[in-house]
């Protein structure tokens, strides 16, 4: 009789792109498909993971024994109830037991969560988290967010918010509202959303070469290098609203390790510039100063989705109570 391995399906769903695929206990990705999305209305994005879910088990397969499932979202969710409650910032509905939906689905069990707490999930599990209690994972992409893990729990929060970082205050002469209705927020002064409002704010429409009009963070920082003064103005006061932002989070959970993703920092150069803002006596608990992630990012999102699959049979692991 041949044992097949444990497996474990991960759906990372983002604004843009459907991931599905299988990962083993360690990690390894085996098999993965991707699937079109870019939905608004939550209705219409549960539809079509579900259909992703049916083809991805019927045209697909499995190579192991699939013990569990999970789904990395955007939005807001209840990981706890295994509720989807809304794709942007205000619910259209009744929240949606989207963790049963699957689960039926599949025939295993589904853990779900957002898409910054499912990556702190896999830092935990499979990354550089293995080694703190105590940490925090920051990632700075298209916005800016942070899953917090204190005493080896993940923070949630009362209406599962905690870590909308983005929405911390870095500049007090900010005059232009943010959507959260403060001013001065992070992430309008660095991230790709941030970037893109500085690039419009100097008149440099040129740099917004992304697709939906996003500024390219790789070439406003080429640019900076070459001397134009607007970008390279941007691009410090993002290296310094990010460190200052880092500092901020330090003085809070008291963390021992700081692991980053995303796309932003992810550019050398632009970390040299937010390393060199961090005061050392702020950072003297984080020997190590801040750590990449060790995911590769293509599947990064895949296995954070995935880790909470194993979170479902990890009986003792941080999310044993939820
Ligand atoms: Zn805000």
């Amino acid at each position: 009789m041949v044992i097949k391995m444990k497996t474990y399906l991960g759906m990372d769903f983002g604004g843009t792109k459907l991931l599905i695929g299988e990962v083993d206990s360690e990690g390894t990705v085996l098999r993965s498909k991707r699937y079109a999305t870019g939905f608004t209305r939550q209705a219409d994005a549960v539809q079509a993971l579900l259909s992703a879910v049916r083809d991805y088990r019927d045209n697909v397969g499995f190579i192991g024994e699939l013990a569990a499932a999970g789904v990395g979202i955007v939005g807001i969710v209840d990981n706890a109830r295994g509720q989807w409650i809304s794709i942007g910032h205000d619910p259209e509905g009744p929240p949606v037991p989207l963790a049963q939906m699957i689960s039926e689905e599949l025939g295993v069990p589904c853990g779900i969560d957002n898409d910054v707490r499912s990556s702190t999930t896999a830092e935990l599990l499979l990354g550089q988290g293995r080694y703190s209690q105590n940490f925090i994972y920051l990632n700075v992409g298209t916005g800016l967010a942070a899953g917090f893990v204190v005493g080896g729990k993940l923070l949630r929060g009362a209406h599962v918010n905690a870590g909308e970082i983005g929405h911390m205050v870095v500049d007090l002469s900010d005059g232009t509202p943010c959507v959260c209705g403060r001013f001065g927020c992070v992430e309008n002064v660095v991230s790709g959303i941030g970037f893109t409002r500085q690039a419009q704010l100097h008149g440099l429409q040129e740099l917004m070469t992304q697709a939906g009009g996003r500024v390219d963070a790789c070439l406003l920082m080429d640019r900076a290098e070459a001397g134009d003064k607007d970008c390279l103005e941007i691009i410090n006061s993002g290296a310094h609203a990010l460190a200052c932002l880092i500092m901020n989070l330090v003085r809070v959970t008291d963390p021992d390790t700081i692991i980053y993703g995303g796309g932003i920092l992810s550019d050398e150069r632009f970390l040299r510039k937010v390393e060199q803002g961090l005061d050392p006596s702020t950072m003297r608990g984080i020997p190590g100063g801040l750590t990449a992630s060790s995911f590769n990012p293509r599947y990064a999102g895949l296995l954070g989705a995935a880790s909470l699959g194993m979170v479902k049979m990890r009986p003792r692991s941080l999310e044993a109570t939820a």
